[in-house]
């Protein structure tokens, strides 16, 4: 039966605290690797037992290396270690082996000779009632490739032995993956599943730290599993993930994840399978369909009665106009054209403690879904629990899910129409608010271009997968910069239709902006508000007058600017005085300005796009340098002041 599993690898902690994640996470399988018994203070059966109670199935027992084509004497001390490994297996109740191809500097690599090995080895085996998989290294001395494995498995025709085939190997090396489809299905004694991201390094570095879940890399995983399947293939299919950052994370989390990315993998794939007339797989519960989501419905932040009034002038500055007043709670609704914000200063519930936590910032994200039960379903399914909030009489009870940092992300229906010029507000608006004069005042502001999440290294691919399997986003390739004090790492993660868009930034460094807003604010979060405007000249001036404070950009960059694109200089010289930052593609161009940090907490963007779909990256090492003078200047004053 096709089922999930998970190398016991992929997670950190003890062997019992990655047991119970991997049960708990939903997974029926583990793979065991020899090193956490190594950890493991009790006897291996005790392993067993405890994987019984939690109702997970040791599918195999990992790694024997350096086993084939050895001379003598090496060659009869690894048959003698085999049966000890046996003898492990008999405890642990693990009925499969497997074996990596070897690495030693001794080995033989004469096919005749290793097949032999293997052949005798499975000879032993199937006397303890066991079986063997040959895995090919990508780095293996001889064996490198799964068609060499595979060629070693077929000369020693066994029954009891067969290949084990690892995504990883086998895309780190190109191997064609169709023909894996043609490999009689008896044969394939074990899956492994890891994606990596396609950057050039050795195949070992790559494979020790950076392999991660399906998704969150480059290589074609959906294809990979469709071909063994193809073949016949009816076992478990394992993540084996050998990455610094998951086995520093929670294991729960990792484990979660894990399933998540599988889930959404195994969406994919039958939904190929569904184009080819081929029936699903049914690895699990089929997924309720992604969401369709067609905006941001509205921004909420979390603020005390002290600290509103500087947001709200900041606000006002840049356009917003408050237009209605929550029926109970100390909460208002600020509008221009179709955007919404809401400031929440209620000394109780949610918003409170997120508050308490993190100072005034984005709480809450509302999104615009087709049938957000639907998408709850899906959400459910995937391990992201429904939040449930407090709900006052005659309040709309507004279901949502944790996002970055507990904050919340609502599920909101879309309402055709709603965001029309003088259109009435939805009907979820008017349950909850008074409205005032004007529902819609016009602004400066057009749209939420887009918003940024900053979030922790070790968090980074976690949130890749949950805005892409739990929203159906998807994502564009990661961008790399500097940061004067490290590195700067972004993706954007995009509703397909990119009404919502959010880059997920992450630092390397710890006096990176990045990881100065981590420490302020707390964790990640929303450090950045990108807004649409139609004329940013114009905007800036009239924002400049009513004493928005923008960032300061150097002189430097504007010769810089003048060397390398032919602006016209009055052009260039509004751009200079007003402070506004400039990039250009082959067919459009862009122009945007950034805010003064908030509390060190977040800013706003506002940014004119000319037929322009990228996202200035090329100005972020400015942006970034403006800000850690920025930041210096703050720790220098605190300083001065004894602060
Ligand atoms: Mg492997």
């Amino acid at each position: 039966m096709l089922r999930w599993s998970i190398a016991t690898v992929t997670m950190g902690g003890t062997l019992e605290v990655k047991l119970a994640a991997a049960a708990r996470a939903g997974f029926r399988a583990v793979e065991l690797f020899e090193n956490d018994l190594t950890f493991f203070s009790g006897r291996p059966r005790d392993v067993r037992a405890r994987a019984q109670d939690l109702g997970l199935e040791i599918v195999a027992l990992q790694p024997m290396r350096d086993f084939e084509g050895m001379p003598q004497p090496m060659r009869a001390r690894n048959f003698e270690r085999a049966q000890r490994k046996f003898d492990l297996m008999d405890e642990l109740g693990a009925k499969l082996l497997c074996i990596c191809s070897n690495v030693h500097e001794d080995s033989l690599g004469e096919p005749e000779r290793s097949a032999a090995d293997l052949a005798d080895l499975a000879d032993l085996a199937a006397q303890r009632g066991y079986r063997i998989g040959f895995e090919a290294l990508a780095w293996g001395r001889h064996v490198k490739d799964w068609m060499q494995a595979w060629d070693l498995v077929s000369r020693a025709d066994k029954a009891n032995l067969g290949i084990v085939l690892d995504s990883f190997h086998i895309c780190v090396r190109n191997n064609p993956i169709a023909p894996i489809a043609d490999l009689p299905a008896y044969k394939i004694a074990l899956v492994q599943i890891a994606d990596a991201p396609a950057i050039l390094m050795d195949p070992m570095s790559l494979s020790r730290h950076h392999r991660c879940f399906p998704g969150q890399g480059d290589y074609p995983i959906t294809e990979f599993v469709e071909a063994a399947i193809k073949a016949g293939y009816r076992g478990a299919l394992s993540l084996e993930i050998f990455n610094d950052q998951f086995r520093g994370a929670p294991a729960n989390v990792v484990a979660r994840d894990g399933l998540r990315a599988l889930q959404t993998c195994g969406e994919a794939l039958d939904a190929r399978r569904l184009e080819q007339g081929l029936a699903p797989t049914s690895i699990g519960s089929p997924l309720p369909k992604a969401p369709a989501i067609s905006g941001l419905e509205f921004i909420e932040f979390a603020t005390s009665s002290a600290e509103s009034p500087r947001l709200v002038a900041l606000l006002e500055a840049v356009g917003f106009r408050r237009v209605a007043r929550h029926r109970s709670k100390d909460v208002d609704l600020y509008r221009q054209n179709s955007l919404n914000i809401v400031i929440n200063r209620e000394q109780e519930g949610f918003a409170h403690s997120f508050y308490l936590v993190h100072g005034t910032s984005v709480c809450a994200l509302a999104l615009r879904f087709d049938d957000p039960q639907r998408a709850l379903d899906r959400a459910n399914a995937l391990g992201a629990p429904t939040y449930h909030g407090r709900v006052g009489p005659g309040e709309a009870v507004i279901p949502a899910v944790a996002g970055v940092e507990n904050s919340l992300i609502y599920f909101l229906k879309e309402t055709p129409g709603a965001a029309a010029p003088n259109s009435r507000a939805p009907g979820h608006w008017d349950r909850d608010f008074v409205f005032e004069e004007s529902t819609q005042p016009a602004g400066p502001l057009t749209a939420i271009d887009h918003l940024s999440n900053v979030v922790r290294r070790s968090e980074f691919l976690s949130w890749v997968t949950f805005y892409k399997s739990v929203l159906g986003f998807v994502d564009e390739p990661q961008v790399e910069l500097a940061d004067p004090y490290g590195a700067f790492y972004s993706r954007v993660l995009s509703s397909p239709d990119k009404s919502v868009r959010i880059p997920v930034n992450i630092g390397d460094g710890g006096a990176t902006t990045v990881s100065r807003f981590i420490e302020t604010f707390g964790g990640g979060g929303v450090q950045q508000l990108a807004f649409a405007t139609d004329d940013l000249f114009a905007f800036v001036e009239q924002a400049r007058g009513a004493g928005v404070p923008f960032l300061t950009v150097p002189d430097n960059y504007y010769e810089d600017l003048s060397a390398r694109y032919d602006l016209a200089s009055d052009m260039l010289e509004r751009m200079r005085t007003l402070g506004i930052l400039y990039d250009r593609t082959k067919s459009g161009e862009f122009f945007h300005i950034y805010t003064k940090t908030f509390d060190e907490r977040f800013f706003f963007e506002i940014l004119e796009r000319r037929n322009y779909d990228l996202f200035g990256a090329a100005n972020t090492p400015v942006r970034l340098a403006a800000q850690a003078a920025e930041m210096d200047e703050t720790v220098k004053a605190r300083t001065e002041f004894g602060m």
